[in-house]
């Protein structure tokens, strides 16, 4: 499949498509080892209830260590393991990993969910939510301690067979969140139809709040879209204190980001947890007495 067809018929040699499909075959090999040789790792991000500053979630975010490029970051490999099927192992590594977690969490007398990132083949994949809640049953937990994330692109996908699935394991106990909200296509009668608990503002809209109008008009409305649908909405990108009193003003109900902690080791959570104060509330300034 080095050669290409010229406009005029004739065939001929493309080293580069030679040396990128060589490349994405060492690349798939690469990633195939990668379980066996213990290469990935679960990473976690704190997700804090605004009202309360309470830890009330975290999400999974895996990382790869790669014996010669180091720490590989999901955007360079998440979206080469989704065209080839890979994927679907490394999900269910990842809940694995994640169920692990949510025992330690459990042992220890915390309420933390945690939340999993679904992509569009994990919602095709008729074997999910069986395999899923074999999951539960061997780990003795709950299907409630988990929250899947799900971006409004991979549900627009195949929007019939993603609702089948969801229903399927929504209807198990578990928790669906839309993932990168207002980045995609979307569409509200989907979102209105789907089984969803959750609606997580995209960062881009976050990350600048303090300066940018637009952002703050967006994230304002996009709460009360939620709201008013009867779901819970989560910010992430929250970069600053600045943000952090910001979302809170308006009522968002979790945020997750840099301020708060980079994304963690797992193991490391639960220090965390024990370490962590949320800022205190801004005291406005006192009136002037009448005098
Ligand atoms: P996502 O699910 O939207 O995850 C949030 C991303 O935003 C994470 O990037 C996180 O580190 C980053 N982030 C959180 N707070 C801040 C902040 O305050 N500032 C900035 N600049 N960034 C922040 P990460 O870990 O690099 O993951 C990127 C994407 O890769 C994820 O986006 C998700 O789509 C995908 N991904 C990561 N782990 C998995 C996985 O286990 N399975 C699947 N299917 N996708 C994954
Ligand atoms: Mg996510
Ligand atoms: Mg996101
Ligand atoms: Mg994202």
């Amino acid at each position: 499949y080095a050669a290409k067809l010229r406009n005029d018929g004739a065939v001929v040699y493309d080293s580069s498509i030679d040396k990128a499909s060589e490349q994405s075959l060492s690349l798939l090999t690469e990633l195939r080892n990668a379980i066996e040789r213990n290469e990935f790792r679960l990473f976690v991000q704190p997700k804090i209830h605004f009202d309360t500053g309470e830890v009330v979630g975290a999400e999974a975010l895996v990382r790869w260590v790669h014996p010669e490029r180091g720490n590989v970051f999901p955007d360079q490999f998440i979206p080469f393991a989704e065209q080839t099927g890979f994927i679907r192992k490394l999900t269910r590594w990842v809940l694995e990993q994640s169920a692990a977690l949510c025992q330690d969490l459990e042992a220890a007398g915390l309420h933390v969910k945690v939340s999993v990132n679904l992509s569009t083949r994990d919602l095709m994949d008729q074997d999910l939510p069986t395999k899923f809640r074999e999951l539960l049953e061997r780990r003795r937990l709950s299907a409630s301690s988990f929250c899947l994330e799900i971006t409004e692109s991979a549900i627009m996908d195949d929007p019939v067979r993603a609702e089948q699935t969801l229903a399927r394991l929504h209807a198990m106990g578990v928790e669906l969140s839309i993932d990168d909200f207002g980045t995609g296509y979307s569409s509200l009668a989907y979102l209105k139809r789907l089984p969803v608990n959750e609606l997580k503002i995209d960062k881009s809209f976050v990350l600048n709040m303090e300066s940018d109008a637009g952002d703050v008009m967006i994230v304002r409305s996009t709460i009360q879209l939620g709201h008013n649908l009867g779901l819970r909405v989560v910010a992430e990108g929250v970069e600053s204190e600045a943000v952090w009193h910001q979302l809170k003003s308006m009522n968002c109900d979790q945020g997750q980001g840099y301020y708060m902690s980079r994304p963690i080791p797992a193991d490391q959570l639960l220090l965390w947890m024990q370490q962590w104060r949320a800022p205190e509330p801004v005291s406005l300034p006192a009136p002037a007495a009448a005098s």
